[in-house]
């Protein structure tokens, strides 16, 4: 695969504000692991059962945000980054699915309109 042509450094951590980031039972019990915790309560300290419309999962619970409404419960709002990089779900490692992030194109291109490298658009 070519190199990232994203900077996660650069973005105030647009992925993690989406509203339903789901969990496997492996992820949950390396979150587990993570903070020697029983799997059982880092399920329920960490995630919600999601079910509407067919679908049936365990999603991120998340906390309040100031750049976005809500984020992640794991991200650190001051820092924008993951607090648990390194037991992270498997759909943030997956993330963005390649070499180019849609969401980074967008505020790159508002960045150079705006003439300001730290220009935040609304998604
Ligand atoms: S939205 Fe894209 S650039 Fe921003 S943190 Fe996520 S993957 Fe990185
Ligand atoms: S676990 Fe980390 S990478 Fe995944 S959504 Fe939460 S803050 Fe973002």
């Amino acid at each position: 695969m070519t190199a990232a042509r994203y900077d996660c450094s650069q973005c105030p951590g647009y992925c993690c504000s989406y509203s339903r980031i789901s969990v496997t039972s492996y992820d949950i019990e390396r979150l587990a692991r993570h903070f020697s915790l029983a799997p059982a309560v880092a399920r329920r300290r960490f995630t919600y059962h999601y079910t509407a419309g067919g679908v049936d999962e365990w999603v991120l619970r998340h906390h309040k945000d100031h750049v976005y409404k809500s984020i992640c419960r794991f991200f650190d709002r001051d820092e924008r980054r993951c607090t648990v990089y390194e037991a992270r779900p498997g759909v943030c490692r997956k993330y963005p699915y390649g070499n180019r992030c849609g969401y980074f194109d967008f505020l790159k291109f508002e960045r150079e309109q705006q003439g300001d490298d730290d220009f935040i658009p609304s998604a």
